[in-house]
């Protein structure tokens, strides 16, 4: 059995699973369901109470920067009961499996350039708009995670000096305009009443004038940030993902407009600025990537191993 996260709640999936393919997905996801097993994201406690202790192995993608070393989450109020705590510790001991965790927009990367837009991509951006604002970077075929494993942390790039206060504790990062949060005050200040994103995203939709406009700006903002990745990392593609993606060409063509406009030509000359193929399972698809992943290493190693022996 292979336990897989997001960061909005948790599942199970299949216990016979030995690899991803695009036509598994759907089958996946539906176990995921069916599981039973959804977790507030927020209650740590009642999430582990209810873990199974049957699992084989676990992969958990956590949305905030993530301490490896000590499978932390750094400072982030995305996911309030988690920080500061040995979430592999605390899962080890539940499950007595082998535990991997890592940041959620890294397992989304993974899991566009494996099963979705991004396949066959050897260097891709998968950018995540939701909750917080992250980036998975994906080099030379594999996913990039830096020196600190803090990589693609775009949602703190500066894009307003002395700007909004940020969760990071600096003010006017791209997150405090661009994110879910930031776009429901938005319009709440606008309309006076408070609607979820989901409902924002649908009105923009349905063609409110407000909602669009909300979004074509958190879409300009994040292309004039990502023109300066792609200056840096030049990537074949950058896949856009995260609730908010949800809104398509009202986000993705200011998206795309800004970062064509700003960025050197020669690195968007052949740059494909896509939406997501795998909505709200990419973190789910990409913590099972990995968990897969690191399960095929551990029996090459084992073969190894008897080999020498
Ligand atoms: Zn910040």
């Amino acid at each position: 059995m292979l336990c897989a996260g997001t960061g909005r709640s948790v599942g199970l999936t299949s216990p016979k699973v030995t690899g991803l393919s695009r036509s598994t997905t759907s089958t996946l996801v539906a176990d995921l369901r069916e599981s039973g097993f959804v977790a507030e994201r927020s209650n740590r406690s009642t999430a582990l109470a209810s873990l199974p202790t049957w699992s084989s192995r676990s992969a958990w993608a956590l949305p905030g920067p993530v301490d490896a070393s000590h499978h932390r989450l750094h400072d982030s109020a995305i996911l309030e009961g988690w920080m500061g705590v040995d979430v592999a510790a605390d899962l080890r001991e539940r499950l007595s499996a082998p535990i991997h965790i890592d940041n959620d927009a890294n397992l989304g990367a993974l899991a566009e350039v494996t099963l979705g837009a991004g396949r066959r991509a050897r260097t891709a951006i998968y950018l995540q708009l939701s909750s917080g604002v992250g980036a998975g970077l994906v080099v030379a075929g594999q996913p990039f995670h830096g020196a600190t494993r803090v990589a693609g942390e775009v949602g703190h790039v500066t894009v307003a000096e002395g700007g909004l206060l940020c969760r990071c504790g600096r003010r006017g990062c791209l997150e405090t305009l661009v994110s879910g949060p930031a776009i429901v005050e938005q319009i709440t200040a606008i309309r006076g009443e408070r609607l979820p994103l989901a409902r924002i995203v649908d009105l923009a939709h349905a063609g409110d004038a407000d909602c669009r406009a909300a979004i074509a700006e958190a879409g300009r903002l994040t292309g004039m940030v990502l023109a300066d990745v792609c200056n840096l990392l030049n990537p074949e593609i950058v896949v856009v993902g995260g609730e908010l993606s949800g809104a398509g060409q009202w986000l993705l063509e200011p998206l795309r407009a800004a970062l064509l406009g700003r960025a050197l030509p020669a690195t968007t000359r052949d740059l494909r600025v896509v939406g997501g193929e795998l909505g709200d399972r990419a973190n789910c698809l990409g913590a099972l990537a990995l968990a897969i992943s690191r399960s095929e290493q551990a029996v090459a190693a084992r073969i190894r191993a008897s080999r020498r022996t």
